[in-house]
């Protein structure tokens, strides 16, 4: 039998050359299977049925080509992705993103945090995840619809409700999801709602699951806070990113009491020390579709500062809820040194590794995406669920179980942590959690 270690290493360099130049998947397999030497080395049997190499390997993954033509008449084409990663404990189930920096590493990366994620929330779902290297900025209504029409017409063979499932991610919300399910449902000839998450509640979409992933990762900040006997009243927070996550956490991050006094884009920061304006963040980010730079032609006593680091902006909290490795060990160091406390990542896989490594050994609240982002998937859960009664729950109930669920989320990894001897290290308890469920269902369907 071969020691922990010397699988664990293999694992990785497996990962690696079956994956070429896939960076950020290297990343988020490595992150994963260096904290799971303990529980590999109390169930001997995971090593025997090769639990860890078979979740490395996506299920299937799926390239197609998905042409389209702008308003000018031109064609355009890009490349659509569906990766089904693993479904021991449901239909595949996971966003699509749109954005042009889109390839399958992204997407692989994606899908495997994604099959952590789904597992740690508990719900009857697998992992799994999609895209485009198609940029929504900029582009019409019109040839968002075309685009969306093109990539469904590939895509609705390859999914369904007891199959695969997807959801909104960067660049994917609202319009993309109906344009997307407008185009299934013709095609198909079948109103299958619980196809797609995150619709419009006005047609099959469950209240709050828009709000989901922001509201779940302020949840988790608060349970994170509670453990040490503090709470987000009165805080001074930090959220980076201004589209659906960011927009939320700073929704209930203010109703809690706290003050948020910076928000982001790809294009800059902006800093507003009396507390950032939501109304005005929403009108520009979810009507106007502007730039986070117009928020200062509304509030002139706020500062903004083009292509600048948001995380120099001295805060107690910081919620990470735009993009992956968007927070460095440079970064990590300066929010420390600032007296923050607790990090929150609304964002998959913010954080750089050694920025991680710096949280940890600071001894931070440190919640990883996995479990700090799980409320949105959750969420989607709940709305397949509505979907499959044809029922329809009110916001307020409908809350309540997303705060439930971050609450067990928080507290499996709390106890997990503490059983395996590291008390407050949520990224090994969610990491262990999620993989001995996984690990469990896995054995149990044989070798498949
Ligand atoms: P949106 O497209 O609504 O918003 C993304 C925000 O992040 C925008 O403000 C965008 O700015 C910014 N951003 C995107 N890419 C970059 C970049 N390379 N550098 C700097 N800023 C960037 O996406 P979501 O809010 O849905 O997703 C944000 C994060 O949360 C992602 O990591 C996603 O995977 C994760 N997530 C989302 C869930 C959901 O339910 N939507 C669920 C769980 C996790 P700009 O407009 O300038 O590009």
């Amino acid at each position: 039998m071969k020691d922990v270690q010397t699988r664990v290493e293999e694992v990785l360099s497996l990962v690696h050359k079956r994956n070429p130049g896939e960076a950020e998947f290297h990343q988020a397999v490595r992150e994963v299977v260096e904290t799971l030497e303990p529980v590999l080395e109390k169930h001997p049997e995971y090593g025997e049925h090769k639990i860890i190499e078979r979740i490395c390997e996506p299920e299937r993954q799926i390239i197609f080509r998905v042409p389209w033509q702008d308003d000018n008449g031109e064609v355009q084409i890009n490349r659509g992705f569906r990766v089904g990663f693993n479904s021991a404990l449901g239909p595949y189930k996971g966003g699509l993103r749109f954005h042009p920096s889109v390839y399958l590493g992204t997407i692989k990366f994606l899908g495997f945090e994604q099959t952590f994620k789904n597992a740690l929330s508990g719900m009857p779902i697998g992992g799994g995840k999609g895209g485009a290297d198609f940029d929504p900025k900029g582009k019409s209504d019109a040839e968002v619809m075309r685009f969306c029409q093109s990539f469904m017409t590939e895509l609705y063979r390859h999914i369904g409700e007891m199959t695969d499932v997807p959801a909104g991610d960067i660049g994917v919300s609202g319009r993309e999801l109906g344009y997307l399910f407008g185009q299934y449902k013709r095609i198909t000839n079948r109103y299958e709602s619980g196809v797609l998450t995150g619709k419009s509640p006005e047609w099959g979409g469950a209240l709050v699951r828009r709000e989901a992933t922001g509201y779940g990762a302020v949840f988790f900040a608060q349970d994170m806070l509670r453990a040490r006997g503090d709470d987000l009243a009165g805080k001074t927070c930090v959220v980076s990113g201004a589209g659906n996550v960011a927009i939320y956490a700073i929704e209930k991050l203010q109703a809690l009491g706290a003050r948020v006094v910076a928000c982001s884009d790809s294009s800059g920061f902006v800093f507003h020390a009396q507390g950032l304006q939501l109304a005005t963040i929403k009108q520009l980010k979810e009507v106007e579709r502007l730039r986070i730079a117009s928020y200062v032609e509304h509030h002139p006593d706020a500062e903004y500062h083009a292509r600048g680091n948001i995380w120099s902006v001295p805060c107690q909290v910081a919620l990470p809820c735009a993009t992956q490795n968007e927070l460095d060990e440079a970064a990590a160091r300066q929010l420390i040194a600032n007296g923050c406390i607790a990090v929150s990542e609304g964002a998959n896989m913010p954080t750089t590794p050694d920025g991680i490594k710096l949280f940890l050994e600071a001894k931070l609240a440190y919640g990883p995406g996995k479990a700090a982002n799980a409320g949105g998937v959750a969420t989607s859960a709940l709305e397949m669920q509505q979907n499959a009664s044809r029922d329809r729950w009110s916001f307020e109930y409908t809350e309540q179980r997303l705060r439930n669920i971050m609450r067990s989320i928080h507290d499996d990894c709390w106890t997990t942590a503490s059983e395996y001897g590291q008390q407050g290290n949520y990224v090994l308890g969610a990491n262990i959690v999620a993989f001995q469920r996984l690990a469990e269902a896995m054995l149990a369907l044989g070798i498949i």
